[in-house]
């Protein structure tokens, strides 16, 4: 069905995470809370995981920041959470890292901006330090260059360098060549101070589609870490899930990308899980992995006669996917199933026959009834006030039937496509 297929990178694990090297492509995020207050930045970090992050990235900025990370583990452990913590360092990551041992260690993975590590020589001697603390606590870095934080000295030199060529590129192009050299240049000082090339992931974001495109390609094409893929500053709402989705579409189906994150910015008030949930449709809508039970439902048309289709579709997909803590632990394949929830006879039954579940909703000028398939077979019509809570019990009955242990798996459904795995870069 697709022509994805997968970059072979090397493989690195993070905590109990694998990253690269064939492993499924993880999702994961990133807290906006105040590391420093450790029960909110805990409780965020369990609202994340929850939803299916597997990886959460927290900011450690400060002194006081750093003293909680320790604490922020022991309450994940507490609550029996156990994804890995990704520390976020800027300016003064070498000093922290050194300085608070207990943080070093509660990490599971460093990250680590070249651009942002220090200037001149300093900037050497305190990268340095941090690879040395990776080293020292056994842990991975992520080498994350950003287009808004470009180590300055050396996209001088590559624009000196460009100048002097008889044939100069423009100028955006050297920005591009800068945010990979940078990586590649970062990643190979790394290795000089001792750090595997097993620990070491790379991502190269900028806020620009085409050039995140470009810039991954080259990045996969001279390299073998494993990347890590993200559209920095993609934006709020709609916007941004469309710009990252598109960016990440297209180098996902290059096979070039072992982790994403959607960097959106939420609405004021706004749940931060939206980013977990987003990366995962992307993965899912691709047929890359599967996290949730898939709602198909058609957009509506002059034949639907009232709302009561769109909340039944909204309803029963926020229940799906509010079952999935439990579900997944108790019911694994669950994730593959489809339920339909279709508007009208035109293609209601035609596509709820393709779903596990599906349910055709009266039109308008149809008889006020609700045929109901089972893997392809109609075999109940609702009717009245009470379709809503039928149809739902009709789908639990459903997933405790097929999925878990004693199940039979659904029958029918469209099956998630295995991507194969390129050899070498
Ligand atoms: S299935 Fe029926 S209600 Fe839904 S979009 Fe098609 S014609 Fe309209």
């Amino acid at each position: 069905m697709t022509a994805n297929i997968r970059n072979m990178t090397r493989a690195v694990r993070i905590g109990g995470v694998a990253i690269g090297g064939g492993a499924p492509i993880v999702v994961q995020s990133m807290t906006n809370t105040d590391t420093a207050d450790a029960a909110a930045t805990a409780q965020q970090v369990y609202d994340l995981a929850r939803a299916g992050s597997e990886l959460v990235r927290i900011t450690v900025n400060t002194a006081e920041a750093a003293a909680q990370v320790a604490r922020i583990r022991d309450e994940l452990e507490r609550r029996d959470c156990g994804v890995p913590l990704v520390g976020d360092f800027h300016f003064n990551g070498h000093r922290l890292l050194s300085q608070y041992p207990e943080c070093a260690e509660a990490l599971a993975k460093y990250r680590i901006n070249p651009g942002n590590v220090g200037k001149g020589s300093r900037r050497d001697e305190q990268f340095a330090t941090m690879i040395e603390m990776a080293c020292r606590y056994g842990k991975p870095v992520r080498i994350g260059v950003n287009w808004g934080s470009l180590d300055q000295e050396l996209l001088a030199r590559l624009m000196d360098e460009n100048a002097a060529k008889a044939q100069p590129l423009a100028a955006e192009a050297v920005m591009r060549e800068a945010l990979v050299v940078s990586a590649l240049e970062s990643a190979a000082q790394a290795q000089q101070w001792g750090l595997p090339a097993d620990r070491i992931v790379l991502s190269c974001k900028v806020s620009g589609v085409q050039d995140l495109i470009l810039v991954y390609r080259e990045l996969a094409s001279r390299c073998d870490y494993a990347l890590h893929l993200g559209l920095t500053e993609a934006g709020m709402g709609s916007k941004g899930i469309v710009a990252s989705t598109a960016a990440l579409s297209v180098l996902l189906q290059e096979g070039i990308g072992d982790t994403i994150r959607i960097s959106l910015t939420p609405e004021p008030g706004g749940d931060r899980t939206r980013e977990v949930v987003v990366a995962q449709e992307i993965l899912q809508t691709m047929g890359l992995r599967s996290f949730a039970p898939m709602v198909i439902s058609c957009p509506g048309c002059g034949r639907t006669t009232s709302t009561y289709f769109q909340e039944l579709a909204a309803g029963i997909q926020a229940y799906l996917r509010s079952q999935m803590p439990l579900w997944r632990a108790e019911f694994p394949g669950v994730e593959d199933m489809h339920v339909a929830v279709m508007g009208c006879v035109v293609n209601g039954p035609g596509e709820s026959k393709q779903a596990n579940i599906g349910i055709s909703l009266p039109g308008s000028g149809e008889r006020p009834v609700a045929p109901v398939f089972v893997d392809g077979e109609k075999t109940v019509t609702l009717k009245g006030d009470t379709i809503a809570g039928d149809f739902q019990k009709i789908v639990d009955d459903y997933v405790r039937s097929h999925y878990g242990s004693g199940g039979t798996g659904g029958v029918g459904a469209r099956r998630t496509t295995t991507i194969p795995i390129k050899a070498a870069v």
